[in-house]
C-alpha cells in the first residue's frame, strides 16, 4: 500500500543562478538555454517515489530572486517543510546571497526545516577560470549549518534529482 503525502518546498537564491532551470529539470527532465525569468513566483508539483511504500508529492514554489521581491519571500517559505537555496558556482556574490537566505530561513522556520544548498552550473567548472566558489569550503559551511549540499547542473542534469530526492527523503523521515 502506498502512503501518499505531500510537502511544500521553496526555491530561493539570487536571480539567474538557475532556480527555474532546476525546477524544470526536476519536474519535466527538460532544459532551456534562454529561460524566461520568473516574476513573483511560479508553482509546480512533482511526485517522488521515496521507497517501495512511500510516494511524496513535492509542491515546489519557484520565487523570483530579484531584491525587489525579497519582501514577498516570507509568504512562500512560511509553512514550507523544505527549501532549496541555490547559488551559481561561477558567481561568488550568489553564495553570499545564499548564506543570507539560509540565515533568514533558520531564523523564521528553525532547525526543523530541511534545507538543500545547490551550487548550480557545475558544468561550467571545466571552463578555465569560470569557477569562483570552492566546493570544499561550501561543504564545510553546509556541515556546520545542517544543509544537504551538492553541486548541480540543470543544463546537464547532474545531481538534480539527487538533491531533490535527498531533501524529500529527510522530509519523509520527519513525517
Ligand atoms: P533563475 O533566475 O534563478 O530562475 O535562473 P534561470 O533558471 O532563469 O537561469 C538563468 C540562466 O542560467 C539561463 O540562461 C539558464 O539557461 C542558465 N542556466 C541555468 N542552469 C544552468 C546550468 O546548470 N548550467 C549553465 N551553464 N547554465 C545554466
Amino acid at each position: 500500500m502506498s502512503r501518499p503525502g505531500h510537502f511544500k518546498m521553496v526555491l530561493l537564491g539570487e536571480s539567474a543562478v538557475g532556480k527555474s532551470s532546476l525546477a524544470l529539470r526536476f519536474a519535466k527532465g527538460q532544459y532551456q538555454d534562454h529561460a524566461e525569468s520568473t516574476i513573483g513566483a511560479a508553482f509546480l508539483t512533482h511526485t517522488l517515489q521515496i521507497d517501495a511504500d512511500t510516494t511524496l508529492k513535492v509542491e515546489l514554489w519557484d520565487t523570483a530572486g530579484q531584491e525587489r521581491y525579497h519582501s514577498l519571500a516570507p509568504m512562500y517559505y512560511r509553512g514550507a517543510q523544505a527549501a532549496l537555496v541555490v547559488y551559481d558556482i561561477t558567481n561568488a556574490d550568489s553564495l553570499s546571497q545564499a548564506k543570507k537566505w539560509v540565515k533568514e530561513l533558520r531564523t523564521a522556520n528553525g532547525i526543523d526545516m530541511i534545507i538543500g544548498l545547490a551550487g548550480n552550473k557545475a558544468d561550467l567548472a571545466t571552463t578555465v577560470n569560470k569557477r569562483k566558489v570552492d566546493a570544499r569550503e561550501v561543504a564545510e559551511y553546509a556541515d556546520d549549518n545542517q544543509l544537504i549540499f551538492m553541486e548541480t547542473s540543470a543544463k546537464r542534469g547532474d545531481n538534480v534529482s539527487e538533491i531533490f530526492m535527498n531533501v524529500a527523503r529527510q522530509v519523509a523521515m520527519k513525517q
